[in-house]
Protein backbone atom coordinates (compact mmCIF):
# COMPACT_ATOMS: atom_id res chain seq x y z
CA UNK A 1 0.00 0.00 0.00
CA UNK A 2 2.49 2.08 1.13
CA UNK A 3 4.93 1.41 -1.77
CA UNK A 4 1.89 2.09 -4.28
CA UNK A 5 1.24 5.47 -2.59
CA UNK A 6 4.86 6.60 -3.18
CA UNK A 7 4.90 5.34 -6.96
CA UNK A 8 1.65 7.48 -7.83
CA UNK A 9 2.80 10.37 -6.19
CA UNK A 10 6.53 9.78 -8.11
CA UNK A 11 4.07 9.29 -11.37
CA UNK A 12 2.29 12.40 -10.72
CA UNK A 13 5.50 14.29 -9.74
CA UNK A 14 6.91 13.38 -13.03
CA UNK A 15 3.67 14.00 -15.33
CA UNK A 16 3.64 17.51 -13.40
CA UNK A 17 7.19 18.31 -15.11
CA UNK A 18 6.13 17.46 -17.99
CA UNK A 19 2.76 18.62 -18.10
CA UNK A 20 4.16 22.39 -20.00
CA UNK A 21 6.36 20.07 -22.56
CA UNK A 22 7.72 21.95 -24.74
CA UNK A 23 8.59 25.24 -23.00
CA UNK A 24 11.38 26.08 -26.07
CA UNK A 25 11.91 25.12 -29.35
CA UNK A 26 12.15 21.45 -30.56
CA UNK A 27 14.70 20.82 -32.93
CA UNK A 28 14.39 18.00 -35.96
CA UNK A 29 17.64 16.91 -37.63
CA UNK A 30 17.57 16.00 -40.80
CA UNK A 31 20.30 13.46 -41.72
CA UNK A 32 20.59 14.41 -45.57
CA UNK A 33 21.58 18.33 -46.49
CA UNK A 34 18.87 21.46 -46.97
CA UNK A 35 16.76 21.44 -50.02
CA UNK A 36 16.66 18.22 -50.52
CA UNK A 37 13.37 15.48 -50.14
CA UNK A 38 14.04 14.45 -46.65
CA UNK A 39 14.77 18.11 -45.78
CA UNK A 40 11.23 18.82 -47.83
CA UNK A 41 9.22 16.52 -45.98
CA UNK A 42 10.67 17.47 -42.22
CA UNK A 43 10.25 21.33 -43.31
CA UNK A 44 6.51 20.93 -44.19
CA UNK A 45 5.93 18.48 -41.55
CA UNK A 46 7.62 21.01 -38.95
CA UNK A 47 4.78 23.64 -39.81
CA UNK A 48 2.03 21.26 -38.57
CA UNK A 49 3.90 19.40 -35.60
CA UNK A 50 4.52 22.69 -34.07
CA UNK A 51 0.50 23.09 -33.52
CA UNK A 52 0.69 20.03 -31.22
CA UNK A 53 3.91 21.16 -29.30
CA UNK A 54 2.56 24.53 -27.59
CA UNK A 55 3.01 26.49 -30.77
CA UNK A 56 6.86 26.33 -29.98
CA UNK A 57 8.72 26.45 -33.14
CA UNK A 58 10.10 23.54 -34.61
CA UNK A 59 13.49 23.93 -36.02
CA UNK A 60 15.50 22.06 -38.65
CA UNK A 61 19.02 20.82 -38.43
CA UNK A 62 20.84 19.52 -41.26
CA UNK A 63 23.75 17.54 -40.70
CA UNK A 64 24.10 15.60 -44.07
CA UNK A 65 27.31 12.86 -44.54
CA UNK A 66 27.67 9.31 -44.67
CA UNK A 67 24.07 8.49 -46.14
CA UNK A 68 22.60 9.45 -43.24
CA UNK A 69 24.68 8.06 -40.39
CA UNK A 70 25.73 11.04 -39.03
CA UNK A 71 22.51 12.43 -38.37
CA UNK A 72 21.14 9.87 -37.23
CA UNK A 73 24.68 8.84 -34.97
CA UNK A 74 23.82 12.74 -33.50
CA UNK A 75 20.63 12.01 -32.18
CA UNK A 76 21.06 8.35 -31.13
CA UNK A 77 23.72 10.24 -28.78
CA UNK A 78 21.49 13.62 -27.92
CA UNK A 79 20.00 14.34 -24.82
CA UNK A 80 16.73 12.73 -24.62
CA UNK A 81 15.04 15.30 -23.26
CA UNK A 82 12.39 15.75 -25.97
CA UNK A 83 13.88 18.74 -27.63
CA UNK A 84 15.53 16.75 -30.57
CA UNK A 85 14.06 14.51 -32.84
CA UNK A 86 15.39 12.70 -36.27
CA UNK A 87 13.03 12.39 -38.97
CA UNK A 88 14.81 9.91 -41.29
CA UNK A 89 13.83 7.48 -44.29
CA UNK A 90 14.67 3.85 -45.48
CA UNK A 91 17.93 4.47 -44.37
CA UNK A 92 17.23 3.88 -40.77
CA UNK A 93 16.58 0.08 -42.02
CA UNK A 94 19.38 -0.05 -45.03
CA UNK A 95 22.69 1.41 -42.89
CA UNK A 96 23.01 -1.40 -40.83
CA UNK A 97 23.90 -3.52 -43.99
CA UNK A 98 26.19 -1.45 -45.45
CA UNK A 99 28.02 -0.34 -42.08
CA UNK A 100 29.95 -2.89 -40.39
CA UNK A 101 30.86 0.42 -37.58
CA UNK A 102 27.67 1.73 -37.78
CA UNK A 103 28.09 4.49 -34.69
CA UNK A 104 24.87 3.66 -33.01
CA UNK A 105 22.08 0.77 -32.99
CA UNK A 106 19.13 1.24 -34.73
CA UNK A 107 16.33 -1.07 -32.90
CA UNK A 108 18.10 0.30 -29.56
CA UNK A 109 19.06 3.88 -29.61
CA UNK A 110 15.81 5.43 -30.45
CA UNK A 111 12.49 5.86 -29.33
CA UNK A 112 10.25 5.27 -32.43
CA UNK A 113 7.60 7.95 -32.71
CA UNK A 114 5.81 6.65 -36.06
CA UNK A 115 5.71 6.80 -39.65
CA UNK A 116 4.86 9.88 -41.75
CA UNK A 117 4.93 9.00 -45.18
CA UNK A 118 5.40 7.03 -48.35
CA UNK A 119 7.35 7.95 -51.24
CA UNK A 120 8.24 6.62 -54.67
CA UNK A 121 11.33 7.43 -56.53
CA UNK A 122 12.46 8.35 -60.29
CA UNK A 123 14.75 7.29 -62.26
CA UNK A 124 16.03 10.55 -63.94
CA UNK A 125 18.86 12.09 -65.85
CA UNK A 126 20.88 15.11 -67.27
CA UNK A 127 18.30 17.14 -70.15
CA UNK A 128 21.75 16.27 -72.70
CA UNK A 129 21.63 12.30 -72.14
CA UNK A 130 21.18 11.78 -75.98
CA UNK A 131 18.36 8.93 -74.68
CA UNK A 132 14.58 10.11 -74.33
CA UNK A 133 12.73 6.77 -72.80
CA UNK A 134 13.92 3.98 -71.35
CA UNK A 135 14.76 1.92 -74.03
CA UNK A 136 17.26 4.35 -75.13
CA UNK A 137 18.71 4.91 -71.95
CA UNK A 138 19.60 1.20 -71.44
CA UNK A 139 21.24 1.64 -75.28
CA UNK A 140 23.15 4.35 -74.15
CA UNK A 141 24.49 2.68 -70.83
CA UNK A 142 25.44 -0.35 -73.08
CA UNK A 143 27.18 1.93 -75.16
CA UNK A 144 28.79 3.67 -72.77
CA UNK A 145 29.70 0.89 -70.06
CA UNK A 146 32.62 2.81 -67.49
CA UNK A 147 31.74 5.84 -68.46
CA UNK A 148 28.33 6.32 -66.37
CA UNK A 149 28.27 8.54 -63.30
CA UNK A 150 25.58 7.75 -60.86
CA UNK A 151 25.12 10.86 -58.15
CA UNK A 152 23.78 9.48 -54.50
CA UNK A 153 23.45 10.75 -51.03
CA UNK A 154 26.46 8.50 -50.15
CA UNK A 155 26.18 4.97 -48.63
CA UNK A 156 22.30 3.95 -46.54
CA UNK A 157 20.78 7.12 -48.42
CA UNK A 158 18.01 6.08 -50.62
CA UNK A 159 19.61 7.18 -53.66
CA UNK A 160 22.07 4.57 -52.74
CA UNK A 161 19.80 2.03 -52.47
CA UNK A 162 17.58 2.45 -55.43
CA UNK A 163 20.95 2.63 -57.28
CA UNK A 164 22.21 -0.11 -56.26
CA UNK A 165 19.40 -2.36 -57.42
CA UNK A 166 18.74 -0.67 -60.78
CA UNK A 167 22.87 -1.35 -61.37
CA UNK A 168 22.18 -4.99 -60.41
CA UNK A 169 19.54 -5.44 -62.20
CA UNK A 170 20.74 -3.91 -65.79
CA UNK A 171 24.36 -5.68 -65.50
CA UNK A 172 25.54 -2.29 -65.42
CA UNK A 173 28.25 -1.20 -62.58
CA UNK A 174 28.75 2.47 -63.02
CA UNK A 175 30.55 4.74 -60.86
CA UNK A 176 29.27 6.36 -57.91
CA UNK A 177 29.37 10.04 -57.08
CA UNK A 178 27.96 10.39 -53.27
CA UNK A 179 26.69 14.10 -51.97
CA UNK A 180 25.35 14.99 -48.34
CA UNK A 181 22.17 14.78 -50.02
CA UNK A 182 20.49 15.06 -53.30
CA UNK A 183 19.98 18.38 -52.88
CA UNK A 184 23.16 19.14 -54.03
CA UNK A 185 23.30 16.02 -56.31
CA UNK A 186 20.95 17.42 -58.18
CA UNK A 187 22.32 20.55 -58.56
CA UNK A 188 25.05 18.59 -60.71
CA UNK A 189 22.80 16.56 -62.11
CA UNK A 190 21.20 19.90 -63.55
CA UNK A 191 25.00 21.02 -64.76
CA UNK A 192 25.17 18.08 -66.45
CA UNK A 193 28.47 17.07 -64.01
CA UNK A 194 26.79 13.69 -63.17
CA UNK A 195 24.47 11.52 -65.41
CA UNK A 196 21.77 9.71 -63.78
CA UNK A 197 20.08 9.66 -60.28
CA UNK A 198 17.42 7.83 -58.58
CA UNK A 199 15.63 9.72 -56.00
CA UNK A 200 12.46 10.45 -54.48
CA UNK A 201 9.58 12.27 -55.92
CA UNK A 202 9.71 15.19 -53.20
CA UNK A 203 12.82 15.95 -54.69
CA UNK A 204 12.50 15.15 -58.38
CA UNK A 205 8.63 16.19 -59.77
CA UNK A 206 9.28 19.79 -60.13
CA UNK A 207 12.08 19.65 -62.23
CA UNK A 208 10.17 16.36 -64.16
CA UNK A 209 7.54 19.45 -64.86
CA UNK A 210 9.73 22.13 -65.66
CA UNK A 211 11.81 19.55 -68.09
CA UNK A 212 15.29 20.53 -66.33
CA UNK A 213 15.89 16.50 -66.14
CA UNK A 214 14.92 13.84 -68.46
CA UNK A 215 12.66 11.15 -67.08
CA UNK A 216 13.20 7.40 -67.50
CA UNK A 217 11.19 5.34 -65.03
CA UNK A 218 8.96 4.96 -61.66
CA UNK A 219 10.72 2.44 -59.28
CA UNK A 220 6.99 1.04 -57.88
CA UNK A 221 5.17 -1.69 -59.31
CA UNK A 222 1.87 0.74 -60.30
CA UNK A 223 2.24 4.02 -62.26
CA UNK A 224 2.03 6.99 -60.31
CA UNK A 225 -1.16 9.72 -60.68
CA UNK A 226 0.91 12.74 -59.90
CA UNK A 227 -0.04 14.57 -63.08
CA UNK A 228 3.65 15.37 -63.67
CA UNK A 229 4.59 11.57 -63.53
CA UNK A 230 1.81 9.67 -64.45
CA UNK A 231 3.27 9.34 -67.58
CA UNK A 232 6.19 7.78 -67.13
CA UNK A 233 6.95 3.85 -67.11
CA UNK A 234 7.15 1.55 -64.29
CA UNK A 235 10.54 -0.18 -64.60
CA UNK A 236 8.96 -3.27 -63.83
CA UNK A 237 7.33 -3.00 -66.81
CA UNK A 238 10.41 -1.52 -68.83
CA UNK A 239 11.82 -4.79 -68.37
CA UNK A 240 13.27 -4.77 -64.97
CA UNK A 241 10.62 -7.56 -63.66
CA UNK A 242 9.59 -6.89 -59.72
CA UNK A 243 11.65 -3.75 -59.52
CA UNK A 244 9.74 -2.40 -56.56
CA UNK A 245 11.79 0.71 -54.45
CA UNK A 246 9.42 2.63 -52.62
CA UNK A 247 11.04 4.85 -49.07
CA UNK A 248 9.41 5.84 -46.32
CA UNK A 249 10.43 8.71 -43.27
CA UNK A 250 9.76 7.98 -39.89
CA UNK A 251 10.18 9.88 -36.91
CA UNK A 252 12.64 9.19 -33.90
CA UNK A 253 13.67 10.51 -30.51
CA UNK A 254 17.00 9.28 -28.52
CA UNK A 255 16.42 6.56 -26.41
CA UNK A 256 15.70 7.56 -23.00
CA UNK A 257 13.21 10.55 -23.67
CA UNK A 258 10.67 10.53 -21.21
CA UNK A 259 7.33 8.96 -21.92
CA UNK A 260 5.00 12.58 -21.46
CA UNK A 261 6.98 13.90 -23.83
CA UNK A 262 7.03 10.60 -25.84
CA UNK A 263 2.63 10.72 -26.36
CA UNK A 264 2.63 14.63 -27.10
CA UNK A 265 4.77 14.47 -29.79
CA UNK A 266 3.13 11.29 -30.94
CA UNK A 267 -0.02 12.98 -30.45
CA UNK A 268 1.12 15.87 -32.59
CA UNK A 269 2.50 13.63 -35.42
CA UNK A 270 -0.98 12.15 -35.67
CA UNK A 271 -2.70 15.39 -35.30
CA UNK A 272 -0.14 16.77 -38.18
CA UNK A 273 -0.96 14.13 -40.53
CA UNK A 274 -4.47 14.58 -40.65
CA UNK A 275 -3.65 18.28 -41.95
CA UNK A 276 -5.07 18.85 -45.03
CA UNK A 277 -2.77 21.16 -46.44
CA UNK A 278 0.10 18.85 -45.37
CA UNK A 279 -1.45 15.88 -47.27
CA UNK A 280 -2.28 18.31 -50.21
CA UNK A 281 1.25 19.11 -50.56
CA UNK A 282 2.84 15.94 -49.93
CA UNK A 283 0.27 14.15 -52.70
CA UNK A 284 1.69 17.17 -55.26
CA UNK A 285 5.12 15.41 -54.55
CA UNK A 286 3.98 12.12 -54.83
CA UNK A 287 4.07 11.21 -51.47
CA UNK A 288 1.48 9.00 -49.43
CA UNK A 289 0.82 10.45 -46.02
CA UNK A 290 0.79 7.12 -43.54
CA UNK A 291 -2.99 7.51 -42.08
CA UNK A 292 -3.20 4.00 -40.56
CA UNK A 293 -1.66 1.86 -38.20
CA UNK A 294 2.00 2.11 -38.73
CA UNK A 295 1.70 5.28 -36.82
CA UNK A 296 1.82 4.25 -33.40
CA UNK A 297 5.02 3.68 -32.49
CA UNK A 298 5.30 -0.33 -31.66
CA UNK A 299 4.27 -1.14 -34.85
CA UNK A 300 6.61 1.57 -36.83
CA UNK A 301 9.44 -0.31 -34.70
CA UNK A 302 8.05 -3.67 -35.72
CA UNK A 303 8.23 -2.31 -39.41
CA UNK A 304 11.58 -0.74 -39.60
CA UNK A 305 12.73 -4.58 -38.46
CA UNK A 306 11.34 -6.09 -41.06
CA UNK A 307 12.75 -4.01 -43.15
CA UNK A 308 16.58 -4.04 -41.89
CA UNK A 309 15.43 -7.47 -42.49
CA UNK A 310 14.33 -7.19 -45.77
CA UNK A 311 17.35 -5.25 -47.46
CA UNK A 312 19.77 -6.70 -45.67
CA UNK A 313 20.37 -9.97 -47.45
CA UNK A 314 19.87 -8.01 -50.88
CA UNK A 315 22.64 -5.15 -49.83
CA UNK A 316 25.06 -8.31 -48.34
CA UNK A 317 24.81 -9.66 -51.70
CA UNK A 318 25.93 -6.59 -53.61
CA UNK A 319 29.05 -6.76 -51.21
CA UNK A 320 28.62 -3.33 -50.43
CA UNK A 321 29.87 -2.25 -47.21
CA UNK A 322 31.71 0.71 -45.10
CA UNK A 323 33.86 1.19 -41.99
N1 LIG B 1 17.08 11.66 -51.27
C1 LIG B 1 18.19 11.47 -50.43
C2 LIG B 1 18.49 10.00 -50.34
O1 LIG B 1 18.90 9.54 -51.33
C3 LIG B 1 18.26 12.12 -49.15
C4 LIG B 1 18.04 13.60 -49.18
O2 LIG B 1 18.85 14.39 -49.62
O3 LIG B 1 17.01 13.94 -48.68
O4 LIG B 1 18.38 9.36 -49.35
Amino acid sequence: MKTSLIATAALVAVGSVWADYPEKPVTIVVPFAAGGPTDKVARDLAEVLRKGLNNQPVLIENVGGAGGTLGAGKVAKANPDGHTLLLHHIGMATSPGLYRNLPFKTLDDFEYLGMVNEVPMTLIGRTTLPANNYAELVKWLEANKGKINLANAGLGAASHLCGLLFQQSVKIDMTTVPYKGTAPAMTDLLGGQVDLMCDQTTNTTSQIESGKVKAFAVTTLKPLTTPALAKLPTLDASGLKGFNVSIWHGLYAPKGTPKPALDKINAALRNALKDPEFIKRQEALGAVVVTDGRLAPAEHKKFVEAEINKWGPAIKAAGQYAD
